[in-house]
């Protein structure tokens, strides 16, 4: 066993505080381990599979999500009748939660992710784009401090980084609280309106101003960092085919950019991780427009999309993330990272291939491809009632193949082996979009889908 540095005890339990496809995917990494798991679920998902395969199984609250998965108190006493060493978060729910990782380290257990003060460092937006700064990644123009109160200031500053302008809350995330503002004469009505917003949703009036970029692409970089100081990249994603802010389709490599103009940012992001202590995963996301990188903002946690760099990489992401929270130090060095070969993942959810709104009920049958270069990450089986309760993805379809047009030509092929019956899912317009010339050529930004769907509705 490698000498650690590290004064958290290590552990051979971990209670996973979330559901659906992504409580399954940790279970498997913990069970390759040797960890055993304990799955908490809802009374909405009590039917759940990964709960029969979990070395315990603990009912936490009813089917409200605010009642049951986002419940602290709850989580902490299922971890201690368990007797859980560590809590992994898996993403959304309390994934980003400085509290959270607080309270679960000063019960005594491992919080698998960063620490309480990453997490808050990276959750102001304005904190982090000055912490990018300082490590010399590369951010949108504008200045990394709050917006004065006095409007002529705003105007002054607007005026100096030039029409059109984003206005952001400091505290903001999942697409809200910002708002594009085209020229002066909207400008201080913006500002008051996500001001308010700011302070209802986020509990913090801190706003901030930077360009507004008009044709940008959606690119992440994927960190790795131990508890030594040792950190890595492992390659890079494109994640522009978003629908309301909202990821459908991931890549790996993101396609028609070279290794020496990702290669800096990449090194930038390592260094940023080093200088402000990070451990676990994370993503950095930029925006990527006539051939430059802006950093929007660090995801502290895993991600939906990390199986299409776990692809190409190699590297199983998940099982990286819980030896480093044991206190491992990092099995290889930057120059052992390959990436090989292209990677997609399309998000499969339940809901209205038209209309996009959630479908629940009971899957009467379903069939799923198998292959190579295919792999499916889901937790749901013929007989499975989809709860109303929660986010909408049922399963993650994932390719991979040496070239981009042979994955997306992998991809088709799966999608058409795909099916879920008994409820209604995007399933045909996945089918669709991958028969979109100008995606397979890779011409696309973060309008591109809004777009195209727009088009497809037109009489
Ligand atoms: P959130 O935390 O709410 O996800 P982000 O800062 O990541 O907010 O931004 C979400 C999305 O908003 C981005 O993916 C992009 O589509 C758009 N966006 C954010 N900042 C800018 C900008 N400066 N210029 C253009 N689009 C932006």
């Amino acid at each position: 066993m490698p000498e650690t540095f590290d004064s958290r005890p290590r552990f051979d339990t971990v209670l996973i505080a979330n559901r659906g496809e992504i409580a399954t995917r940790i279970q498997k990494a913990c069970r390759e381990l040797g960890l055993k798991t304990v799955v908490v679920y809802s009374e909405a998902d009590r039917q759940a599979p990964y709960g029969k395969t979990a070395d315990s199984a603990l009912c936490i609250g009813p089917s409200s999500a605010a009642k049951s998965y986002l419940n602290k108190d709850a989580l902490l006493l299922a971890a201690r009748l368990t007797d859980a060493g560590a809590i992994h978060p898996g993403y959304g729910f309390l994934s980003e939660n400085a509290a959270f990782a607080d309270a679960v380290e000063k019960a005594g257990l491992t919080f698998i992710g960063p620490s309480a003060s990453s997490i808050e460092a990276m959750g102001d937006k304005i904190s982090a784009k000055r912490a990018m700064i300082a490590a010399g990644v590369p951010c949108v123009p504008g200045p990394d401090t709050a917006l004065a109160d006095d409007p002529a200031a705003v105007e002054r500053l607007a005026r100096e980084i030039g029409y059109p302008v984003i206005i952001k809350a400091a505290g903001g995330g999942g697409g809200r609280g910002m708002r594009v503002v085209p020229e002066a004469g909207l400008l201080q009505e913006a500002v008051a309106l996500t001001r308010e917003e700011a302070r209802q949703a986020f509990g913090s009036p801190s706003l901030y101003m930077e360009k507004f970029l008009q044709h940008p692409r959606h690119i992440e970089i994927q960190v790795l960092c131990d508890t030594h100081g040792n950190a890595v990249w492992l390659g890079h994603r494109d994640c522009s085919m978003q629908r309301r802010h909202q990821k459908v389709v991931e890549e790996a490599p993101a396609p028609g950019i070279s290794p020496d103009v990702i290669r800096p940012v990449g090194r930038a992001c390592v260094e940023a991780c080093r200088q402000i202590g990070y451990r676990g995963v994370g993503t950095f996301e930029f925006l990527y427009e006539d051939g430059a990188f802006y950093f929007i903002e660090m995801n502290t946690r895993l991600q939906v999309e990390h199986p299409v760099t776990e692809m190409t990489s190699g590297i199983d992401i998940v099982q990286a993330q819980i030896k480093v929270a044991q206190g491992d130090p990092l099995e290889l060095a930057q120059a052992d990272v390959r990436c090989e070969g292209h990677a997609f993942e399309c998000r499969i959810n339940a809901e209205d291939p038209d209309t996009f709104l959630p479908s629940a009920g009971i899957i009467t049958s379903l069939a799923f491809p198998e292959g190579t270069g295919i792999r499916v990450d889901t937790h749901i089986h013929a007989g499975y009632k989809v709860p109303p309760y929660y986010d909408s993805l049922i399963a993650k379809l994932i390719v991979h193949a040496p070239t981009r047009a042979e994955a997306m030509a992998r991809m088709r092929e799966a999608l058409v082996e795909t099916r879920v019956d008994g409820i209604s899912t995007n399933i045909p317009f996945l089918r669709a979009l991958f028969e979109d010339g100008a995606f397979a050529r890779g011409e696309t930004d973060i309008h591109y889908l809004e777009q195209w769907l727009k088009q497809r509705r037109a009489p």
